[in-house]
């Protein structure tokens, strides 16, 4: 039998409709102590760009990049992992048809540490005599089944048809403009790579699991996921040799944006970054959280400042960021303070070009009438 499906979001609010001002404000006292509590976070953290302006803009990243890799766990795992080979086995292929294009669909299996399996679908085009493709890693977030929902293998018609209407199937979209697709399963947001959340102890929530057991283990959940995306892309590096390696694209709606940010950030293989309805602030201005539990990082305002930097640590790589005017787990007016501060790093880096910010008409989905001229342009492809 089928596991349930369950879809959560990146931060469920507790009503339904838009993140006003009014829904963001905590009562007098914890307010006071909230707002105190990150600003001085933010304000005084040592590897903000900010705080650290008596270097380089390249020389700050490298610090920041290195103190990033400690808070979200990635030192840990290189040392426990040390003597560990990652490695992928691949399922026969099957030929995909749809709209007048044809794609190899075939499945593969990570093994990016011992006891742990991420499976994942590779889309390649069908060859036409182009020899060097774009690469696209495509990350989902809170979609129990989302890396098939990606790469548009459908339970059911009634799966297609929600996915088609909110434009999910992103590695399709990929896939028929010419891109090799990685489409792999998110530990702790897919079902098929969850520990279960054994009697509900951890709220039912296998995302909200897999960041205890990682937190107490010296890790972090979207360190694992990081690691997870970096293993593959090492393995599609050294293996699928049609991928040109100056064209490699990571994107993913909401939890899966969260990841797209920090790897990007981590890793400068990523060219090119777009993190769907994800990339704001960790709290708003009065404190509160706007990404799930799951995508924690320690520290992560105290000593980096806060997600933002994330902007800093890609550019001038190219970065677009979209968010939908109607998304019910994000704050415009926090939206927007973020993303004047990605602006600001991207213009210190002197990047400032590669960067764009864009407003969708509708809810927590894809826009991909924003993303693909993007990408089109800063891969300069025809
Ligand atoms: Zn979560």
């Amino acid at each position: 039998m089928r596991p349930a499906i369950l879809i959560l979001l990146s931060a469920l609010p507790i009503a339904g409709g838009q993140l006003t001002p009014e829904r963001l404000r905590y009562p007098d006292r914890p307010g006071t102590f909230l707002k105190g509590l990150h600003q001085s976070a933010v304000t005084g953290a040592p590897y903000s760009w900010q705080n650290q302006q008596d270097t380089s803009f390249e020389h700050w990243q490298k610090r920041a990049r290195k103190r990033l890799r400690e808070l979200i766990g990635l030192n840990q795992m290189e040392k426990n992992l040390a003597d560990f080979q990652p490695s992928v086995r691949m399922q026969p292929e099957k030929i995909v048809t749809q709209d007048g294009h044809s794609w190899h669909r075939a499945k593969g299996v990570l093994r990016p540490e011992p006891e742990v399996e991420i499976p994942f679908w590779m889309l390649t085009p069908v060859n036409n005599g182009i020899t060097q493709r774009p690469l696209a890693i495509c990350a989902h977030g809170h979609d129990t089944d989302g890396w098939n929902t990606y790469a548009g293998v459908y339970r059911d018609n009634q799966h297609r048809d929600t996915t088609l209407a909110k434009d999910g199937d992103i590695a399709v979209q990929a896939v028929k403009q010419g891109y090799v697709c990685l489409v792999p399963a998110t530990r702790g947001l897919a079902a098929a790579a969850a520990i279960p959340d054994l009697n509900g102890r951890h709220g039912n929530r296998a995302c909200r699991a897999q960041l205890i057991h990682s937190l107490l283990a010296g890790r972090t959940a979207i360190g694992e996921r990081v690691w997870d995306v970096q293993r593959l892309l090492d393995w599609a590096l050294e293996n699928l040799i049609q991928i040109d390696r100056s064209r490699i694209l990571m994107t993913g709606n909401s939890g899966g944006g969260v990841l797209t940010a920090y790897t990007a950030a981590l890793d400068e293989r990523v060219t090119v970054a777009i993190p769907s309805c994800s990339f704001t602030a960790a709290t708003s201005r009065t404190g509160y959280v706007f990404h799930c539990d799951c995508c924690v990082v320690p520290g992560l305002q105290s000593e980096l400042g806060g997600f933002p930097e994330l902007g800093g640590l890609i550019a001038p790589r190219a970065l677009l960021t979209v968010h939908g005017k109607k998304d019910g787990l994000h704050s415009h007016d926090d939206v927007q303070r973020a993303m004047a501060h990605v602006e600001q790093l991207f213009r210190a880096a002197g990047g400032e070009s590669h960067f764009l910010f864009q407003w969708g008409e509708q809810g927590h989905q894809f826009y991909p009438e924003r993303m693909w001229p993007f990408v089109t342009r800063e891969f300069d492809i025809d």
